[in-house]
């Protein structure tokens, strides 16, 4: 959300007449985008500022500075305190004015705060730049109505609200005319959205119909939400990847209350199978917690055991961090921060051999790829398969763009190497 968010950062300012450069020294206009979900990616966000407001010119020609997006959204006032060289704070529902807030910010020569909420400006179509040329991500909603215990989404990003189906297919189709193939349908629980009598099955029926569109991907899903409507629909439509991401955060069932996800891990072992059958060699991808206050080693075992048992193909683990303002925010954050570290480590290892074992499965076979780039050592390409694996390929630059038949030769964990069959 926060990628797509600075493209439409992008795209409404060189609507506006803005040019978008790359050394931060001939800036007039720096903007920090930052996301407030973890702990770690505000400090950086942060670290970047100081960075970035030391090597600016301290004379007239000092650039503006913009911190926009969920932390802006959060620490409001603060920002301006704690950083008195920053002039604008705009929070994701005023992005869209960010021109308006530049041109009075520049006439008053006074700090902009512009953070309240804006309900339905999701309605609307923005210009937006997108940083690739194959693929693109494309917002269906925004907001979440769910308060799950340790996020700040809800917060800073307000309540969940869909975009027209008519708009996101006229954004896709435009998408198509400028030759990009895949897109990803991004919204904090894509399985709640609604638009009138449409649920989102019926919005990937009718992305599925555009023509010159190759691939449909979508996150993130939610499993107290994800249908078997929509697990049949995903199982019927030609253009949908093969990848669901379906984030677990923890394996016990006494944690996931406290998290206030609202389904227990049988559910979600349920779903997986049901994935699993109804659409062969499905992907599934998964976030997990630890270190959740209060977590026993029980409790993790149980998360160990879950991993297992579903057979993730990649999970993004994360050691917990209190968010202020939330409910686990007020709980002590009782896990020691090494033993948060070994928890993180001995779920990471237990990813790593189950990737290998499920890569090591598809040596021999031929898989579909959509190339993306010069790999990084410039001498071959990359893509991903439909299932989301990262394939580097031995082949020419002119298959870039190109959906191409590749046969996998050999694999590193979550990585698989292939020639053009
Ligand atoms: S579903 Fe839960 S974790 Fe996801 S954005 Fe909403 S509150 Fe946060």
């Amino acid at each position: 959300m926060n990628t797509y968010d600075s493209e439409v950062i992008a795209g409404i300012l060189h609507a506006n007449g803005y040019q978008q450069i790359f050394d931060p020294k001939d800036a007039g206009l720096i903007i920090i985008n930052t996301c407030s979900v973890r702990k770690h990616a505000e400090e950086r966000a942060f670290a970047n500022l100081w960075d970035l407001y030391h090597e600016a010119p301290k004379t007239a020609k000092k650039p503006i500075f913009c911190v926009a997006g969920c932390t802006a959204k959060k620490m409001g006032k603060e920002i301006l305190k704690k950083y008195p060289f920053v002039d604008i704070v705009v929070s994701p529902s005023n992005l869209y004015d960010l021109p308006k807030i530049i041109a009075t910010c520049q006439k008053t020569k006074k700090p902009q705060l512009q953070i309240e909420d804006k309900i339905g400006y999701i309605k609307k179509n923005f210009p937006v730049i997108h940083t690739g040329k194959i693929k693109a991500l494309v917002t269906i909603m925004q907001g979440c109505d769910n308060y799950c215990s340790y996020c700040v989404v809800p917060f800073v990003r307000g309540k969940e609200i869909s975009r027209p189906i008519k708009n996101i297919v006229t954004e896709i189709k435009s998408l198509v005319k400028k030759r990009y193939k895949e897109v990803t349908l991004l919204g904090q629980n894509v399985n709640s959205y609604r638009d009138g009598k449409n649920d989102f099955t019926d919005l990937l029926k009718r992305v599925n119909a555009i023509p010159g569109l190759k691939r449909i991907r979508f996150m993130t899903n939610h499993p107290k939400d994800m249908s078997d409507k929509l697990i049949n629909t995903m199982a019927k439509l030609d253009k949908v990847c093969r990848h669901v991401h379906l984030p677990l955060q923890s394996g016990s069932d006494w944690i996931l209350t406290k998290m206030n996800r609202g389904y227990t891990t049988a559910h979600f072992l349920g779903l997986v199978r049901e994935l699993r059958q109804a659409v062969p060699g499905i992907t599934i991808t998964t976030d997990i917690i630890v270190g959740f206050p209060g977590e026993t080693e029980d409790n993790f075992r149980a998360t160990m055991e879950v991993a297992r048992q579903a057979e993730f193909d990649a999970a993004f683990v994360f050691k917990y961090s209190p968010r202020p303002g939330t409910n686990a925010g007020l709980l002590k954050d009782s896990v020691p921060a090494e033993i948060k570290q070994s928890r993180l480590e001995k779920v990471n290892r237990l990813q790593q051999e189950t990737a290998l074992r499920i890569s090591r499965g598809l040596i021999g076979k031929t898989l579909e790829v959509l190339v993306e780039d010069l790999a990084t050592d410039r001498k071959h390409l990359f893509g991903k398969t439909a299932g989301y694996r990262t394939v580097v390929i031995k082949g020419p630059a002119n298959c870039i763009g190109k959906l191409i038949p590749v046969k996998i030769t050999a694999c590193k964990n979550w990585t698989l190497y292939g020639k053009l069959s």
